[in-house]
């Protein structure tokens, strides 16, 4: 289990550098999430003792069942929230995560300025961007991108950059690319894109954070 783990890890690792020879830039710039949704602690122990420390997971109450005693057996993990955030969750939110991926409608922005004021800790946040205008997705329309940028900005909520899922079953680079764009006629740095089926893509069109699950764990049950 364990040397599967480092194993799995090395060539995820493996990739991204190769990606970034090609994109001729340095593997520091890209951080790897680790997605660990729906996996025990059991499963996510391994990555911890092969030495990786950033991890994402998509629900704060699945979160809060594994990552406290984690948080307490392994120094200077780093948590990411990579799903949807209901704003009556945002304290439980900041007091867990390091940084947050879904921020993507104004209301969200009001809870979250309210939750980092009271907790007296503010983290970095993602906007969300609905990249492919998906009926039920979620994140912010693309249109409404600057104006969700000023409001977090104006709420004094550190924003690392923009983030995307683009559609199933389609080529994503371009998507990938528009939203380097999004993040480039703000100001933003950070692009949080690519997961297990496209990472290295991902990371050729600037992606500074990339989230791989699969890749990872295998198979989600
Ligand atoms: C599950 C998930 C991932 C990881 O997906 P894989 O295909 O398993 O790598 C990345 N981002 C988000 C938002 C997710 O929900």
């Amino acid at each position: 289990m364990s040397a599967n783990a480092s194993h799995l890890l090395a060539e995820v690792q493996g990739e991204i550098a190769k990606a970034c020879t090609i994109a001729r830039r340095e593997p520091s710039e890209v951080t790897l999430i680790a997605i660990s949704k729906t996996h025990d602690a059991d499963a996510i122990a391994p990555l911890l003792d092969a030495g990786h420390r950033v991890f994402g997971e998509n629900r704060v109450q699945e979160a809060q069942g594994k990552w406290p005693q984690l948080k307490q057996r392994y120094e200077g993990v780093e948590l990411h929230l990579v799903g949807q955030l209901q704003s009556n969750k945002a304290d439980d939110a900041v007091a867990l995560f390091d940084c947050i991926h879904s921020l993507d409608r104004p209301s969200l922005v009001k809870a979250l300025a309210k939750a980092m004021e009271k907790a007296g800790r503010r983290i970095p946040c993602f906007i969300q961007v609905n990249i492919g205008d998906e009926e039920q997705k979620g994140g912010c329309a693309i249109a409404d991108v600057p104006a969700l940028v000023e409001q977090a900005r104006e709420a004094d909520i550190p924003l690392a950059g923009l983030m995307c899922v683009p559609p199933l079953g389609i080529e994503p680079a371009p998507f990938f690319a528009l939203l380097d764009k999004l993040a480039r006629d703000d100001g933003l740095t950070g692009l949080s894109m690519g997961m297990s089926g496209d990472y290295p893509t991902a990371i050729m069109l600037g992606a500074t954070h990339v989230r791989v699950g699969t890749a990872l764990f295998g198979e989600r049950g």
